[in-house]
């Protein structure tokens, strides 16, 4: 299966993408390695509720999500971090207040090509002065929800299920 129909380099659709990863073409020769992505993802504990994203788009639309994108060239991923709270949250927490608590692979489309992402999963506190701000055209609301009362089948991706679960059998 390849998700590029042609070669970019000498347009030949003599071509294919081995395991979503390596892509050759046998005309060519050209080899290409879609690399795993590196992305963030946050969990803010406030009075035994963890703060949820809604996402505004596709991939998991409407579902559930936690605060956090992917790694922008030569970022740390607390960077990372520290940039995608305050884009899509308004929130400010520098980088050296995140902890890391797991890492877990991902599956992400959009927009019809399949990407596969290393979730590097950090843990942060609130500041008392937050006011949020969301950026619409990512984040539709957030949901503080209680601990006991997380409905795991509304979480859009499997990394973040995983990571809740972990979270919540400390
Ligand atoms: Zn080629």
């Amino acid at each position: 299966m390849s998700f590029f129909k042609y070669c970019p380099q000498c347009g030949s659709q003599n071509n294919e993408f081995i395991h979503q990863r390596r892509f050759e073409c046998f005309d060519c020769g050209m080899v290409y390695f879609h690399n795993v992505a590196t992305a963030v993802a946050v969990i803010i504990e406030r009075e035994k509720k963890i703060l949820f994203t809604i996402r505004s788009k596709e991939p998991g639309k409407n579902m559930l999500d936690l605060p956090g994108g992917f790694t922008d060239p030569d970022e740390t991923a607390e960077e990372t971090c520290s940039r995608e709270l305050k884009e899509e949250l308004n929130i400010h927490i520098s980088p050296s207040n995140f902890k890391f608590f797991k890492s877990h692979p991902n599956d992400y489309t959009f927009k019809n090509i399949p990407y596969k992402t290393e979730d590097m999963i950090y843990t942060a506190i609130l500041p008392e002065d937050a006011k949020f701000q969301l950026e619409k055209e990512e984040i539709k609301d957030i949901k503080w929800i209680s601990k006991t009362e997380i409905p795991l089948d509304k979480i859009a991706f499997k990394s973040i299920r995983k990571t809740i679960t972990e979270y919540l059998a400390l």
